[in-house]
């Protein structure tokens, strides 16, 4: 199936985990794909890599601006870059507060900012954002990340409403716990990683993680004309966890 031919798109936080598995699986349907990243080393043909963060915002103008010109246009934007943050309102520092929103918010808002004049260009103009469960689910430890989540949900109904007489629609997913570079990270920081890794599994009602690949799938479908309907919506990639 090539749900993508003829359309490009661009991703965030693509060269690792949820990124890079939308970045490789909007390829592979055919769309010509730019990739955006603080380190995009390792991103390989037929994925564009270029460098930017997305806390600065001549860095994404720069970056946005020279993948259209290689892309020749612009349809789908994935906002993913993101970072963590573990903690109660107790733990974190307001420089630590303002660090994470700066990453996971102002970042999406800055690359939308710095692409929609391009999207309004396109047939099928498209913005998928990477929210979280923790947006709406309560999770403990993640006052701060939960927040960041908690905006970005806020933000995909509001740039919905605000620019779907426009012809973009703008939507996100809420994943749950993914197997990503990100989470072996967190894992790798416990004492015991295999047991961590197991007592994580066991707390998922699947018995295992969301893996990258079902994330970029959901993207995927919110990204292609198969959900040209569809704004303003946010779909759960969570194995169950906000049943529970
Ligand atoms: P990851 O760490 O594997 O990948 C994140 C990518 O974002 C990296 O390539 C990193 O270089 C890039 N990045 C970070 N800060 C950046 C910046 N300032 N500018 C540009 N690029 C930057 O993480 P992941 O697990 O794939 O997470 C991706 C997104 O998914 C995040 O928004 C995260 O909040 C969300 N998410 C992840 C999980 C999970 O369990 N892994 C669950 C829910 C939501």
């Amino acid at each position: 199936m090539t749900d993508f031919e003829g359309l490009k798109a661009l991703v965030t936080g693509g060269a690792s985990g949820i990124g890079r598995a939308t970045a490789e699986l909007l390829a592979a349907r055919g769309a010509q794909v730019a990739v955006l990243d603080l380190d995009p080393s390792s991103v390989e043909k037929p994925l564009r890599g270029y460098r930017a963060d997305v806390t600065d915002d001549t860095s994404v103008r720069e970056a946005v601006a020279a993948a259209v010109t290689d892309l020749g246009g612009l349809d789908i934007v994935v906002n993913n870059a993101g970072i963590g943050a573990q903690g109660t309102v107790e733990d974190n520092a307001d420089e630590e507060w303002q660090r994470v929103f700066d990453v996971n918010v102002l970042g999406m808002v800055r690359t939308a900012r710095a692409a929609l004049p391009h999207l309004r260009n396109s047939a099928h103009a498209v913005i998928v954002n990477t929210c979280s469960i923790a947006a709406t689910a309560g999770l403990p430890q993640r006052a701060l990340y939960s927040a960041t989540k908690g905006a970005v949900y806020s933000l995909t109904l509001a740039m919905a409403a605000d620019h779907v007489r426009e012809g973009v629609r703008v939507n996100c997913v809420n994943p749950g716990t993914v197997d990503t570079p990100w989470v072996g990270r967190l894992l790798d920081s416990a004492a015991d990683s295999a047991a961590e890794r197991t007592a994580l599994e066991s707390r998922q009602p699947t018995g295992r993680l969301v893996s990258a690949a079902e994330v970029a799938g959901a993207i995927a479908y919110l990204a292609s004309p198969l959900s040209g309907a569809t704004t303003g919506t946010s779909l759960a990639v969570d194995g169950g966890m906000q049943g529970l």
